[in-house]
């Protein structure tokens, strides 16, 4: 398969109204056996009572839509669409169907179909394919870009313009949930991870492990903090850490909008970078990200070229609380006085099933008392990009998410930035003084404090 990647009409099954490449595999949806067990774990069911909201009914109409019985329309287009990909489903599925995969393969056909059909169209692209086409293709992928807009947004922050918008009212000139959105936004640091570490940083001790830092796209430029942190835990741990300066965004989100082109691109980069780099391991501190690389073998089935690169790549990723866990956590002795609570990333505990280990994180800090709360592995409405898509959707999930927080915590913990994000706009719709914090960032302070110490980098 070459790097232009033609849209191939499929032959094996003429009635399918799949007609494209990397189509939904019927070995995958033929195990389901309608038992039903997954509705009552469904946020979308479970809002609307609607089968065709339900994993059981997305899982039929993308079977009847490739044995030709439905046309890829608003039937088999809906429930597609508006579903989270939370993969909450899968967790509790007895016959092991992969919704999350046959979502994301039909979202490709979806993608392919408006294509052609924008192809054909006089009337122009509408604004949210071409919106996503700008995000997806023309900024995610390219740091330089992403830089920039980070930058911008600093200056726009540190100028006293954010004031003058907040103060003059301009802010309420911008729908909603961008309002809140730039009113929780984290203050943007003036370097990213990716461009201020060291290529490599070696270990304190005894090196146990190598492992390539992936510092994502948004996730750098947002929360590049967080990224700096998970460097200095990793070393503190006895991993030596690699900086490789080349690594691009993992398409995760590309793969939810049914760019598995782009995604693909952007994946064999990384994988590429990764075996030149010659480490043990990947390590990433967010859920969605890791979840799309321990994918990368799903996403390359077809291409003889990269499919066996993509399974060794998946095997080498972890999050940095699998790979804490994995090579024997040194328990900090610095305290963090804290009550936290945890809310469990869907791509975390369901797409990854990790959910003892983050766990054993926050439980190894003196001084912290972890509370758990009710439905942590409840979906937060962020979903990707699903917040600004399904606004209406996502904000019933935030206030059932914002109900379960114990009213005697000070924070809640959390291992996927775009969660973070949600949760922040949670606590400020509702007034509550809590804080948000990546599940590394308070593993980082505990070191910090053994030592009454700054940062180094
Ligand atoms: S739990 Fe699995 S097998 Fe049962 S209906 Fe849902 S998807 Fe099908
Ligand atoms: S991935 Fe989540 S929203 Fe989609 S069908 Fe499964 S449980 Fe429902």
């Amino acid at each position: 398969m070459g790097q232009s990647e033609p849209k191939i009409l499929r032959m094996a099954n003429e009635m399918s109204s799949f007609k494209w490449e990397d189509a939904p595999q019927e070995d995958l949806y033929s195990v389901c056996v309608h038992c039903g067990f997954c509705l009552e774990v469904c946020p979308t069911y479970l809002e609307t009572g609607d089968e065709n909201e339900s994993p059981r009914g997305r899982v039929y109409v993308i079977k009847e839509a490739d044995k030709g019985n439905l046309e890829l329309d608003e039937a088999v287009t809906g429930p597609v669409e508006n579903c989270l990909d939370c993969r909450a489903c899968e967790t509790v599925c007895p016959s092991g169907v992969q919704v999350g995969s046959l979502i994301e393969q039909t979202r490709g056909q979806i993608y392919f179909q408006n294509q052609e059909m924008t192809n054909q169209s006089s009337g122009g692209t509408p604004a949210k394919r071409t919106l996503e086409k700008l995000f997806l293709r023309g900024i995610f992928p390219h740091p330089k870009r992403l830089r920039s807009i980070g930058k911008l947004t600093r200056l726009y922050q540190r100028s006293g313009l954010k004031y003058v918008v907040d103060k003059t009212g301009l802010a309420q000139m911008l729908p909603k949930h961008l309002q809140e959105m730039q009113a929780v936004m984290p203050s943007v640091e003036a370097k990213f991870a990716l461009e201020s570490l060291p290529p490599v940083i070696e270990a304190e001790g005894t090196r146990k492990a190598t492992a390539m830092l992936f510092t994502g796209c948004v996730m750098d430029v947002m929360f590049s903090k967080i990224n700096k942190a998970t460097a200095r835990v990793c070393t503190k741990n006895g991993i030596e850490v690699h900086v490789p300066k080349r690594q691009v965004c993992c398409g995760a989100l590309q793969v939810h909008a049914g760019d598995r082109v782009q995604a693909r691109k952007l994946a064999r980069t990384n994988i590429d970078v990764f075996f030149q780099s010659g480490v043990d391991y990947v390590v990433i501190n967010a859920a969605g990200c890791g979840s799309s690389m321990k994918e990368y073998a799903e996403l390359f089935r077809d291409d003889p070229e990269y499919r066996h690169k993509a399974e060794k790549f998946s095997e080498s990723v972890k999050d940095i609380s699998e790979l804490l866990i994995q090579v024997g956590l040194r328990p900090p002795q610095g305290r963090v006085e804290r009550d936290i609570t945890y809310q469990d990333a869907c791509h975390l505990c369901h797409a990854q099933k990790i959910r003892a280990q983050p766990r054993q994180v926050l439980q190894s800090i003196p001084g912290l008392n972890l509370i758990e709360m009710s439905e942590s592995d409840y979906c937060c409405g962020s979903a990707g990009i699903y917040n600004f898509t399904h606004p209406d959707m996502s904000g019933k999930l935030l206030n059932r998410k914002m109900g379960n927080i114990p009213s005697d915590v000070d924070g809640i913990a959390v291992g996927n930035p775009g969660c973070m994000m949600q949760l922040k706009v949670g606590a400020y719709r509702q007034g509550m003084s809590l804080e948000v914090l990546h599940t590394i960032e308070l593993l980082d302070l505990a070191y910090q404090k053994e030592e009454s110490r700054v940062e180094r980098y």
